[in-house]
């Protein structure tokens, strides 16, 4: 896969999705993605991933922008800060979206597929086999089996006549996408291993995130994403879109998930865990930057600090490795470094 991008001025992404509040595990990708660019002497840029309306609220995205300016992160572009490639809110960009899977479709990359997930689940066969599959794609759906692909222009008209409104998927070649991530090093996933065949538009309309991320990243020049291990499996699927679209890659860079003191996932459910919640409880944004800083493994002790201050410190070399458990007194370490 080429990587174009790698000589020019590095320019990143905070790519937040406003479906509830920044937690520490948000706080964590987003402080080493700013750092990142920061440290390659580039810019940042703030895109708000609003892409699904059932999930999306505007308060929250209102939120999150006045809880990562706390952190002390700052953009050049962004929906608040105008440039070049907006809109920087994915809601004010679906007309590209729709051009761009039209192209898709012209080229014979594209086709319906009517399967409900009830049906997909079932396809997918026992709940072992599925689950060996779910740890890689990124959105929890089943390997695509292709049910779908080669239906006659019959079966589809007939689909179509019982009311059964499809979802539109990109036909994936049987190939391995390597990529060197930053972070995890050197990968060799194959299309099929993410999922095989993905869908670029749900069946209700709603154009898929896979589809939305690599436009976006195509149109406002994205050179390095750094983003959750969770999203890896997306990777090449995401590489496979932008070479059929002709488009230079950007590096990635995937960074180990934090966890709670169980072992799970920062998720919604940790209400206590938000920057929102912490700030009330007295916590400082310094605690939070420098606490996030030392488990990155980019100083030698928790000391409260802004952003910029870890800027000089900053490697991908220097990232310590595997996730970041976080202790159940969390609040109260945050609270004792102020
Ligand atoms: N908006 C996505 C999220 O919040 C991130 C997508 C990306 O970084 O590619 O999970």
């Amino acid at each position: 896969m080429r990587n174009d991008a790698a000589h020019t001025k590095v320019r990143g992404r905070l790519a937040p999705s406003p479906t509830g509040h920044l937690h520490l595990g948000n706080a964590w990708a987003f402080l080493l993605a700013w750092l990142a660019a920061r440290a390659a002497g580039g810019e940042v840029l703030l895109r708000m991933e609003d892409i699904d309306p059932d999930r999306s609220r505007p308060e929250y995205a209102t939120d999150i922008l006045r809880d990562l300016r706390w952190l002390g992160l700052d953009w050049d572009e962004g929906p608040d800060a105008p440039g070049p490639c907006g809109p920087y809110v994915q809601s004010g960009r679906f007309e590209r979206y729709a051009a761009a899977l039209k192209a898709l479709e012209r080229a014979g990359r594209v086709y319906p597929c009517f399967c409900t997930r009830k049906e997909l689940r079932n396809l997918a066969g026992a709940p072992h086999a599925a689950e060996g599959i779910a740890q890689l794609a990124d959105d929890g759906s089943p390997r695509y089996p292709g049910t779908c692909r080669e239906l006659t222009p019959e079966r589809r008209a007939e689909l179509l006549r019982q009311g059964r409104r499809p979802a539109l998927r990109l036909r994936c070649d049987e190939i391995t996408i390597p990529f060197d991530d930053l972070i995890a090093g050197p990968q060799a996933l194959s299309l099929g291993d993410c999922g095989g065949d993905f869908a670029l538009r749900r069946s209700d309309g709603v154009f898929a995130y896979q589809l939305a991320v690599v436009l976006d990243d195509i149109a406002m020049g994205i050179t390095q994403v750094v983003r959750g291990d969770d999203i890896l499996s997306s990777t090449p699927r995401q590489l496979f879109l932008h070479s059929l679209l002709g488009a230079p890659t950007p590096r990635y860079a995937h960074l180990p998930l934090v966890l709670d003191a169980e072992g799970e996932r920062l998720a919604k459910r940790h209400n206590a865990l938000t920057l929102a919640a912490l700030r009330d409880q007295g916590v400082g944004a310094p605690a939070i930057v420098g606490y996030l800083g030392w488990r990155a493994g980019l100083t030698e002790s928790p000391r409260p600090c802004a952003p910029r201050e870890l800027i000089a410190a900053f490697g991908f070399h220097r990232l310590l490795r595997g996730p970041v458990t976080l202790p159940p007194d969390i609040t109260a370490v945050l609270s004792r470094l102020a």
